[in-house]
């Protein structure tokens, strides 16, 4: 039985865009259907009661799209910086996708760029899309692309995902093992850093090494904030974060994304969908008593990956906010889970 929205979600990071990109399984029109695969289109989003959502360009490849589709935490996966003119051509594609999406929606979707853009469509029910790179691969270390891109509307930035980038290493995919992999910021990883603080653009820690994790943390002026992780005590993959980690975020007033993939939810990393939903459920009280109820948020990470059967598209958010009911949560919880929190830290981060 469906349930009903109670409130209005904002969500960290999704990857519908690889759905839509010139590799994915599906045309744009596509994200105003209801197309089997699709875990994140305008249809589930109005269902589930999403209102608005971090859209990461994400640049896939043969050996991340092999690894994302049959993920086996016996392997260890060890993947390779992209080339730079195949990622600039691929993100160029999908933030034009994205622009499609917005000028094929009917005034149903709208890309936003300041606080008061976002306010704005949550007042008058238009979905809002925030750009976001999963990865600076497609940024020249003159960072000209990056004020390019600003211009465009990016508004969140991940410096690496679980590759190398010439900012910073992202973490292997490696179970179990800490995110201590690998050195921290190189000199452009600084500058980039600095400048995104300058530009008001968030950074996002989901993928970065603890090396990295650490230099964004003494250098940025701005909340720590990972959009899509878990917590590394209750599954010990890289990608997730420590006490210690979860520490430095709540020092600095940031903020969690909890992801409802399974292999960086479950203990033993499988990549099941029938993990049940009480597994992302832990993740959340975990990380609340840690960072506190005010630096917890939603980052599904729906686009391809495996998440749990009852947690299947974004049209299941509900699902997820009763089971957070039943755990305990009351009404003002639910509403700083579900959006207040992800509005504070943008409106302290966004210029
Ligand atoms: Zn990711």
């Amino acid at each position: 039985m469906a349930q009903r929205p109670r409130y209005p979600i904002i969500d960290g990071h999704n990857d519908a865009l690889m759905n839509f990109s010139p590799i994915g399984k599906h045309s744009i029109e596509d994200f105003f259907g209801r197309k089997a695969g699709c875990q994140l289109d305008l249809v589930r989003a109005r269902e589930g009661g999403l209102a608005a959502g971090l859209f990461a360009v994400f640049v896939p490849d043969d050996e991340s799209t092999a690894m994302i589709h049959s993920f086996d935490p016996s392997v260890e996966y060890v993947l390779p910086a992209l080339e730079p003119t195949y990622a600039a051509r691929m993100t160029m594609a999908m933030v034009a996708n994205l622009y499609r999406i917005e000028a094929e929606s009917g005034g149903q979707v709208k890309v936003v760029r300041s606080m008061s853009d976002l306010e704005a469509c949550l007042r008058a029910g238009i979905f809002a899309a925030v750009l976001h790179f999963e990865g600076a691969e497609a940024i020249d270390t003159d960072l000209d692309a990056l004020d390019v891109y600003y211009q465009a509307g990016l508004r969140s930035l991940g410096l690496v995902w679980s590759r190398p980038t010439p900012f910073a290493e992202g973490v292997p995919f490696k179970f179990p093992h800490s995110p201590d992999t690998g050195p921290g910021l190189t000199e452009a990883g600084k500058r980039l850093v600095r400048a995104c603080n300058r530009l008001g653009i968030m950074i996002d820690l989901s993928h970065l090494n603890e090396k990295g994790f650490w230099d964004v943390a003494h250098l940025s002026d701005a909340p720590l904030v990972a959009t899509h992780s878990n917590a590394w005590e209750l599954c010990k993959l890289p990608r997730n974060l420590t006490d210690k980690q979860l520490d430095a975020i709540k020092e600095s007033d940031g903020m969690v994304g909890v992801n409802f993939v399974v292999m960086l939810a479950r203990a033993d990393a499988q990549d099941k969908a029938d993990t049940p939903l009480e597994t992302i459920v832990r993740h959340v009280n975990y990380l609340v008593e840690r960072l506190g109820i005010d630096r917890v948020g939603f980052g599904s990470d729906f686009g391809v990956a495996t998440v749990p059967n009852d947690l299947a598209d974004a049209g299941q958010f509900p699902r997820l906010v009763a089971a957070l009911s039943a755990a305990g949560y009351d009404d003002a919880a639910l509403r700083k889970l579900t959006h207040e929190n992800w509005l504070r830290v943008l409106r302290q981060t966004w210029k």
